[in-house]
């Protein structure tokens, strides 16, 4: 997607270890403008797809989900980090280690949110070594619903996680995807 490699391209920032920062934009500071764009462009890739539910993580990846969702015409279900205790009832739950924090923590959907029936599309921010979006998808198969794909905005591919979702057979859409940061130059596949 032109539109948000030139985006990044402009304000993205190489931090330490292979983070890209993209505050200005996506991660602290909301486009919603650009986040329409990416909302549409999910859309035409997944077209003719069944699609009744947006499942993403918390924090970062909800508001792109929202509006993407409104592309769809179907609610989101993030799921939560910790669990509260008006949450930690009937959960699943799947373990998740964090790139950026560095630490392992669960992520938990309250069961009566995913139903065997729905058929899920996938949307993060961020693909990098692919183990939020395994817990998201070890969470969906464990509820019996299905996976129909994962929408992500920005993979890293030199990163594991593409590799590790694709040998899977998952369908995963990136809408952008570096290859290479290593000199603090950005390039996109
Ligand atoms: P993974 O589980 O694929 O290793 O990492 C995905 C998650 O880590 C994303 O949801 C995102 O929040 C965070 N993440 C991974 N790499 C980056 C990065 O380079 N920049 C930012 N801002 N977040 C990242």
């Amino acid at each position: 997607m032109e539109l948000l490699k030139e985006r990044i391209l402009k304000d993205g920032i190489v931090k330490e270890g292979n983070v890209l920062k993209v505050d200005s934009f996506l991660n602290h500071r909301m486009d919603i403008n650009l986040f329409q764009e990416i909302g549409k462009e999910f859309k035409k890739r997944f077209e003719g797809e069944e699609i009744n539910k947006i499942l993403t993580v918390e924090a970062s990846g909800i508001g792109i989900a929202c509006v993407v969702a409104q592309y769809f015409n179907v609610p989101v279900v993030f799921a939560k980090k910790n669990s509260t205790k008006n949450i930690a009832g009937d959960v699943y739950r799947a373990k998740v280690e964090s790139f950026t924090h560095g630490r392992v923590y669960d992520v938990i959907v309250a069961k009566e949110y995913l139903k065997p029936e729905d058929k899920v599309l996938v949307i993060d921010d961020f693909l990098a070594n692919g183990c939020a979006l395994l817990g998201l998808a070890e969470i969906i198969e464990n509820s019996g619903a299905t996976l129909v794909g994962a929408g992500i905005v920005i993979e890293k591919g030199f990163q594991s996680g593409g590799k590790l979702i694709r040998d899977k057979g998952i369908r995963l859409e990136s809408l952008a995807i570096v290859d290479d940061m290593s000199d603090g130059n950005i390039k996109f596949r």
